[in-house]
């Protein structure tokens, strides 16, 4: 698959750069050089909108600030290209981690205003701030000179086209590095994200600053591509269409970008020429037609299912014809597009492309993935993490009267808690009594209300979940906070994100240090997926693992981030009965390597079996602690029990 996509990558760059050579016609060749400026642009949107997840309805705005800083650099100080060029890239990257602000307080529909805004304001600024821009009458930017040679449409042509190669190659690197898989984990579980250790809040400005560069060298090469700008090529629909240009092209890929673009720069000529737009659309209904016959022939769709597509499109093949002027529709055509996008194609092209691929050779796949999977398994080598000792101090945890309340709700009542330096410490009570609130004040999800908690000797309430995790405590969660469209491998990579040091400029440029850091990551992580024995489950995606698997998966994940305290809860929970001694045996085998276990738990015999301490909260309050054995016998305990109605097996 990773070779495949080179070739294809290379293919695609072989065919542009014959472009001009074969089709010798200035009209197409700027028409593709467009294609190939916004191609940019979508990369970096789509690390916002396709990895991160989050809505921008600010890039035509950045987009702008790149075409005018290039624009007003040349205009009223005459700097050459590789001068202004660059600045246009900064200062975007500037105004990405201004856009990023919003993003770090409110998400979905008001990130989406917020961002508007942003891209309004932007514009405004464009037409106000004459003394830099001229204001409505726009600035006319000639192609560059290099030593005194002009270049020519040709000649930018192909500058167009090396940049854009060489943002490929940048962006994939980054997305393929521990910097992508953080933009995807803070998508799928901020939460998750920001207990191993990656602070959410960081990864989005990283993500909109990046994002934002792209926009940046977009906008300056776009300024020399029609050399001449003025505030109004920076409006609503230029957002709109960029986003749904992400969206059609199919979000997180390459190739989507490229395809997006070429749908949205084309569609405009496209809804002029009726004759075009009618072959298109016949094209289109045949197409469709054929793939809605295949699908019933195999049973894997109902009538009901092919019905409306094949209707619409068929539909739309014979208003083509009916239609004498397709001007006065190009609006309502443009909307029903969209629609259609909405509704059936929301994977985009390239998602459509590999459906289709997929099923014709999903055998062969499984088949390779078995043989990678089983070649794997021979190399990895036994998961061993430095041996933790005690350094003394008597208890690794120390919670003092911690009080959480929500409102009226006191969940955590005043609850003292010490746990002990390599002990497996139980924590149980009936449901709501307060355990999965202790964890989220331990690991800073929650602030308590009241009361403090030590962590090897130092408080560590008040910090953030991100730096209570790098400090070693890491945690799975009761219900499961899987990164869910990334696969178990890279589920686990994000909890090994600590132990790389390389910076952005490694990953670009692929450096020694990154290489060995990626190699070691990769190996402790196909040690720890062996170890909580799901290595043949390693390249699938996290949301497709049975129930059990994915708590398995997230033990794997916490203990990438080699803590001191792990803390489990509930990790039995939807694991089938049979598998209940292998869970105990890893529990045990964890803390033989020194790390401390806090262990919630509703199957007692695996409590009372693997703890050396056991804690009961009732109604947020500690009623007893003890050995196992002295905790089960207690009387309050077996009052709460009963009392409760809960039950305890
Ligand atoms: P347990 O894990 O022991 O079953 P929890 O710690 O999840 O119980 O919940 C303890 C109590 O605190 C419950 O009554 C629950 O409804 C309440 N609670 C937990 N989190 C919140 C919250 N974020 N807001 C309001 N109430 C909460
Ligand atoms: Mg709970």
């Amino acid at each position: 698959m990773k070779n495949k996509s080179l070739y294809f990558a290379i293919a695609a760059i072989a065919a542009l750069a014959l472009f001009p050579t074969l089709v010798p016609n200035p009209y197409y060749i700027h028409l593709i050089e467009t294609i190939l400026i916004y191609t940019i642009l979508l990369f970096g949107l789509d690390i916002v909108v396709g990895y991160t997840g989050q809505v921008s309805l600010g890039h035509a705005g950045l987009f702008g600030v790149g075409a005018y800083t290039a624009g007003v650099l040349f205009f009223k100080l005459g700097l050459p290209f590789f001068v202004t060029v660059p600045a246009a890239i900064a200062v975007t990257a500037v105004f990405g981690a201004v856009l990023a602000l919003p993003a770090l307080r409110v998400t979905g529909p008001y990130l989406a205003m917020v961002t508007l805004a942003f891209g309004t304001i932007i514009k405004i600024l464009i037409n106000e701030m004459t003394f830099l821009t001229e204001g409505p009458i726009g600035l006319k930017v000639p192609k560059p000179t290099f030593f005194g040679h002009k270049i020519t449409e040709v000649e930018y042509f192909y500058i167009v086209l090396v940049l854009m190669a060489l943002a490929l190659i940048v962006v994939h690197r980054i997305l393929k590095s521990h910097l992508g898989r953080a933009f995807e984990a803070l998508r799928d579980s901020p939460v998750a994200c920001d207990c191993m250790g990656v602070s959410v809040y960081r990864y989005k400005v990283y993500a909109f600053v990046i994002s934002a560069a792209l926009a940046g060298l977009a906008g300056a090469l776009s300024t020399y591509s029609v050399e001449y700008i003025s505030p109004d090529t920076y409006n609503f629909e230029l957002t709109i269409l960029f986003l749904l240009a992400v969206i059609m092209g199919g979000r997180k890929t390459r190739s989507g970008a490229l395809i997006g673009a070429a749908i949205v720069v084309m569609l405009p000529s496209l809804l002029s020429d009726i004759e075009l737009f009618q072959k298109i659309a016949t094209a289109l209904a045949i197409g469709v037609l054929a793939m809605a016959a295949y699908n019933l022939s195999k049973k894997v769709k109902t009538l009901r299912e092919v019905a409306i597509p094949v209707v619409a499109t068929m539909g739309m093949a014979a208003f083509s014809f009916w239609l004498d002027n397709i001007t006065d529709w190009r609006l309502t055509i443009f909307g029903f597009m969209i629609l259609f996008v909405v509704y059936y194609l929301q994977d985009g092209v390239v998602g459509f492309a590999r459906e289709l691929f997929a099923r014709a050779t999903a055998q062969s796949a499984a088949k390779t993935a078995l043989v990678q999977a089983t070649a794997g398994v021979v190399a990895v080598r036994p998961w061993s993490p430095v041996t933790l000792v005690n350094n003394g101090s008597a208890n690794l945890l120390e919670v003092n009267q911690a009080l959480m309340q929500f409102g009226g709700l006191k969940a955590l009542n005043l609850v003292d808690l010490n746990v002990s330096h390599g002990s497996v410490h139980g924590l149980i009570g009936p449901n709501g009594s307060g355990k999965s609130t202790m964890m989220n004040v331990l690991t800073g999800i929650y602030q308590p209300t009241a009361g403090t908690v030590s962590f090897n000797g130092q408080v560590i309430t008040g910090q953030t979940p991100s730096t209570i995790a790098l400090s070693g405590i890491a945690r799975t969660f009761q219900n499961v906070q899987l990164f869910g469209e990334m696969t178990a491998t890279d589920n686990v990579l994000v909890g090994l994100h600590h132990t790389y040091k390389s910076n952005i400029l490694d990953v670009i440029f692929n450096t020694p240090r990154y290489k060995r850091e990626d190699a070691a990551a990769r190996a402790e992580c196909a040690s720890l997926l062996a170890f909580v024995g799901i290595s043949e489950l390693a390249e699938h995606e996290a949301r497709n693992l049975p129930y059990g698997k994915q708590r398995l998966l997230e033990i794997a994940r916490a203990l990438g981030l080699r803590p001191q305290l792990l803390l489990l809860d509930e990790p039995a929970a939807g694991l089938p009965p049979a598998d209940l001694p292998d869970l105990m045996a890893m529990v045990k085998k964890i803390r033989d390597h020194g790390i401390t276990v806090i262990l919630i738990e509703h199957h007692m015999d695996v409590v009372m079996g693997v703890s050396d301490t056991v804690s009961v909260l009732d109604f947020g309050q500690k009623i007893a602690e003890g050995k196992p054995a002295e905790v089960q016998s207690h009387p309050a305990v077996i009052e709460a029990y009963l009392g409760s109605g809960s039950t305890a097996h």
